[in-house]
């Protein structure tokens, strides 16, 4: 990941807000989080890693200056132990009381940002709460050299950058032109002294931290929303001579078959048959949030847009565990056209028509068209036909029309119709 830069990573621009990274983050961390994506991992690791470094204003004006090295670098001067040995260089303890410093040249901010994972969870497992542990790896100073790496006076400054850290390099960007650019020292990692590799802990291998298997239980009481957080204190990763750092597990719902959810409510959407619709009924079953079957029932007339509400139906609430309502929005199933029933019983069941009646002369004066049903599908299709005609330019008596007057095309369709037109 050296060659990329951590805005490549996290797919932002250089001069990107605080706002913006984090939502950036947010996005990239869902998409690629292990659950989910089990390619992901590494992925994963590069934009927790960029957002660690960008969400941090000290850090990134760091890194704006220096770049970044990698955490867990490999040390080009492994092998050249020769370089570091005991008796080259100063002691240089007293310098050094306030290792491990992290990052470049600065000590490390008192709290590390807390890092966020998304956890799934079921509707019914909201509805019900839930109790999980969830298994971690975090890395935690080392404690067999705790947290130095190796003894701690056999550190050496490091002779590749002097002990600052950083290096000045120096690059020919045309004729006579040297562009001088500081970057962090990769062989100290930024910290301005190494450790000979022969005195480096066997434990951590001179990285000062070690994986630690960890555990955190969780729980998510009934009521809760997507989108909730839950922190667990001190359990996110740790760096030596720091707290650790929390970790925030987010709730993300996993989407339900058929019901959705606003808050405390839920939605649903039922097909009703126009019987049920004109008479009402008592025999709808339905197998709730909760695992209770209800029988629903409904007097009266049901009109197509009517929505059924069930009073507390719906979800629980978080702080007082009263719930919400269940909405039932109907579509109502329309007998299809072979359904042929006595259309004049039918009609004298039903109210009366609101049309006026003619008689046999006014009939006799207007013109009578059959009609044929289609779909409302049908209908956009003919018209989306018709619009792409337009576009196309081929809408010949629209355009002379409007050029004529010289009107633009957006004020077309208010100019007066042709027939006016002056001859
Ligand atoms: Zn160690
Ligand atoms: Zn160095």
């Amino acid at each position: 990941m050296s060659s990329i830069s951590y805005y490549e990573i996290l797919e932002v621009e250089k001069t990107a807000t605080d706002a913006e990274i984090k939502r950036a983050y947010r996005k990239l961390a869902m998409k690629y989080h292990p659950d989910k994506n089990p390619e992901g991992t590494e992925k994963f690791k590069d934009i927790s890693h960029a957002y660690e470094t960008l969400s941090d204003p000290q850090k990134r004006a760091a890194y704006d200056r220096f770049g970044h090295g990698t955490p867990h670098m490999h040390n080009p001067f492994s092998g050249f132990g020769d370089f570091y040995d005991d008796n080259n260089g100063l002691d240089e303890d007293d310098i050094f009381d306030g290792f491990p410093f992290s990052g470049f040249g600065q000590r490390q901010a008192a709290q590390p940002a807390p890092e966020k994972l998304s956890i799934k969870m079921t509707l019914e497992d909201m509805f019900r709460g839930k109790r999980v542990r969830v298994k971690l790896t975090r890395s935690v100073p080392c404690k067999t050299c705790k947290g130095m790496g190796g003894k701690k006076n056999i550190m050496r400054t490091c002779i590749e950058c002097s002990g600052t850290g950083a290096k000045t390099a120096t690059r020919q960007v045309g004729p006579g032109l040297i562009s001088q650019s500081r970057t962090k020292c990769n062989a100290c990692n930024g910290t301005g002294k190494v450790i000979p590799e022969k005195h480096r802990c066997r434990k951590c291998k001179g990285e000062r931290v070690v994986d630690e298997k960890d555990a955190v239980d969780l729980y998510m009481k009934p009521g809760t929303r997507d989108q909730d957080e839950i922190t667990a204190k001190g359990k996110g990763d740790q760096k030596p001579g720091m707290p650790a750092g929390d970790l925030i597990f987010v709730i993300e719902q996993v989407p339900h078959s058929h019901l959705k959810r606003y808050d405390d409510h839920l939605v649903t959407e039922w097909e009703i048959d126009l019987a049920d619709a004109l008479c009402g009924f008592s025999r709808h079953l339905f197998v709730n949030i909760d695992g209770h079957a209800l029988r629903v029932t409904h007097k009266g007339c049901l009109a197509p847009g009517n929505v059924l509400r069930l009073q507390g139906k719906g979800m629980p609430s978080k702080k007082t565990g009263k719930r919400g309502d269940m909405f039932i929005k109907l579509k109502i199933k329309f007998p299809d056209s072979s359904w042929k029933p006595d259309v004049q019983e039918l009609r004298s069941l039903l109210p009366e028509s609101k049309w006026k009646k003619f008689d046999e002369q006014e009939r006799r004066k207007m013109e009578t068209v059959a009609a044929s049903s289609i779909t409302e599908e049908a209908l956009e299709g003919i018209v989306r036909a018709n619009s792409q005609y337009k576009a196309s330019g081929n809408d010949r008596n629209q355009e002379e029309f409007g050029d004529h007057f010289g009107y633009s095309s957006s004020d077309r369709y208010d100019a007066r119709p042709p027939e006016c037109q002056p001859q």
